[in-house]
């Protein structure tokens, strides 16, 4: 493999979930940046690989993004295999796009490899179908955190007849319940919120529209989680009582 940046998936947690082109890509790669959201089991795969740790979260400040860049950009100049690995899709809320043409501008050759994003993965792990037919015409994947801080329209998400899955939403519960509801959607309009999709400590708990705030409250919800809302997201409600109790 000559010099160049693989941008890579790692899927939600579970190694199992892996690209076999994630895998060819971290056996190969000289240097592996790392983000917090990645499961370190996957690391198995890039045994030759100096590691490097770039995440954003448990306690420790925020690597800032320009220094990611600019790591990324001297280990390639250098001519060294560099895989940065991301969780999820790279492209899904994970800045892949950005950096990936922040290194194309300098002249790097990049390659995207797609990731399980952990929205269609929690989803999958409960059961859920995101786009079953005759129930959702189709599902929109959403953040509620956004860079400058705006909300999304969820009056308008509200009315799309899609399943919706939020990413970054776990701070934001309120917004999302009370935008959704005054954009029309009913109370009981069915929610599963999922909690560290497909590792060994996922949780999830069923709940609705109404009911989110409180019953995420009682269930002690914490990030990283997505929410799936919408008729789909029904199936399999008799679990919410019995982990919620
Ligand atoms: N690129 C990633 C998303 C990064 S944004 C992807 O495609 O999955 C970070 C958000 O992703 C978290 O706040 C959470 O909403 C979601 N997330 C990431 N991993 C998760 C997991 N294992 N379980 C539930 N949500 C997860």
């Amino acid at each position: 493999m000559s010099a160049k940046v693989w941008l890579v998936g790692a899927g939600p947690g579970d190694p199992e979930l892996l690209t076999l082109k994630a895998v060819r890509a971290m056996g190969e790669a000289q240097v592996v940046l790392i983000d917090d959201l990645v499961n370190p089991a996957v690391l198995e795969h890039c045994p030759n690989a100096r590691v490097i740790p770039v995440g954003k979260r448990g306690g420790c400040r925020s690597t800032p993004q320009a220094f990611i860049h600019r790591l990324m950009l001297r280990y390639a100049r250098q001519g060294k295999c560099v895989v940065r690995l991301k969780g999820g899709d790279p492209c899904i809320f994970g800045r892949g796009g950005e950096e990936a043409e922040w290194l194309a501008e300098r002249g790097i050759e990049v390659e995207l490899v797609n990731g399980i994003t952990a929205g269609l993965a929690g989803a999958t792990q409960c059961g859920i179908s995101l786009t079953q037919r005759g129930v959702a015409r189709g599902v929109t994947l959403v953040t509620a955190h956004t860079l400058d801080g705006s909300s999304p329209e969820w009056h308008a998400l509200a009315k799309t007849g899609t399943t919706l899955v939020v990413y970054m939403g776990v701070s934001s519960l309120q917004q999302v319940q009370a935008g959704l509801m005054e954009g029309g959607l009913p109370a009981s309009t069915p929610v599963a919120m999922i909690e560290n999709a497909s590792l060994p400590q996922q949780r999830e708990c069923r709940s609705d529209l109404g009911d989110m705030c409180t019953d995420a409250a009682r269930f002690q919800l914490k990030s990283p989680a997505i929410l799936v809302i919408g008729e789909v997201a029904a199936k399999a409600v008799t679990q919410v009582l019995s982990q919620i109790a």
